[in-house]
């Protein structure tokens, strides 16, 4: 089934709360935005809307844009079925060949970690960049990688989810590490998630502290904080040097609320050397320029623009 060549292209974020949907024309620049909530447990009301969405842009840009969408989860290739969605009602469904049988074109879905490295590689910080590798730290630990403009999406649909790998190099005193819904103690997202920082801050200090607090406690000079912080760096350095030792991408974007501490774009790639097998490191460690829109404009991007 063809896209729309019309030149827009219209990227959904399809979440739990909300879905919203962008329209950017050929040159990247916004020309429609709308959000409605999300229809709760019902799939058929979620492709109504979704389908009620892209005739709205449709009709505001008096053409018919390409569609891609980004949602949590992924489409299993074997399959062709969603899973891993915390919309439960949308796991099991055909999503993919649903909307397009609603909507008369062809749609492409990743989730909303590769949607993030998409945004970031094809006009945010990455950008001009061949090789991308975006970073979630935020709640959880993500990723996804874009190469030459492309999600690299392969078989198993989980290329970039490196937040479910042990922490590199540990040391005594982070083995076997805190247990992990995945099943696995001392996973990468143990240690660098929010949550992973908040508890390593109380395994040391006893202290119960939001992110924010440890945050702005060291920088206001609270030697425990500035310590916590100490080895969330060190740990996020080993990470990603893991990292760069097997896919030694040109650029690194960090995402989620972590991403906000500035310190770690100075202070990681200092860090870092004493574990990437080189004799020097040229990636770049970049903070994401697009924030919370990285879900609806990397759906976009999905289409490139040969074929939007
Ligand atoms: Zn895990």
């Amino acid at each position: 089934m063809p896209a729309a060549h019309t030149g827009f292209r219209l990227g959904i974020d399809l979440g739990g709360t909300k879905i919203e949907i962008l329209a950017l024309d050929a040159q990247g620049g916004e020309r429609f935005r709308q959000r409605v909530a999300t229809p709760q447990g019902d799939y058929d009301a979620t492709l109504h809307a979704i389908a009620t969405l892209v005739q709205n842009a449709d009709r505001a840009l008096g053409a018919r844009g390409s569609v891609g969408i980004g949602t949590p989860g992924s489409i299993s290739r074997a399959t062709g079925l969603l899973r891993g969605s915390n919309s439960v009602c949308m796991n099991g469904q055909s999503i993919q060949r649903d909307l397009e049988r609603v909507i008369g074109r062809a749609v492409r879905i990743t989730n909303d970690a590769n949607c993030f490295a998409l945004s970031e590689a094809s006009d945010g910080a990455g950008r001009g960049a061949d090789v991308v590798f975006g970073a979630i730290l935020g709640t959880g630990v993500g990723g996804g990688v874009v190469v030459g403009g492309r999600v690299l999406d392969g078989p198993n649909a989980i290329a970039g989810e490196w937040g479910h790998n042990p922490l590199p190099w540990p040391r005594d005193d982070e083995r076997p590490g805190a247990p992990c819904f995945c099943g696995h103690p001392g996973c990468i997202e143990t240690f660098l998630s929010g949550p992973g920082l908040q508890r390593d801050h109380h395994l040391v200090t006893g202290q119960t502290l939001t992110t924010r607090a440890i945050v702005e406690r060291a920088a206001q000079g609270d030697a425990g904080c500035i310590a916590s912080l100490v080895r969330y760096e060190e740990r996020l350095g080993r990470a990603l040097a893991h990292l760069i030792n097997i896919l030694d991408p040109d650029a690194i974007v960090l995402g989620g609320g972590l991403s906000n501490i500035d310190a770690l774009y100075v202070d990681v790639p200092k860090l870092w050397g004493e574990w990437v097998f080189s004799d020097r490191v040229d990636t770049r460690l970049l903070k994401n320029v697009h924030g919370d829109a990285s879900g609806v404009r990397g759906a976009a991007w999905l289409w490139p623009a040969s074929q939007a």
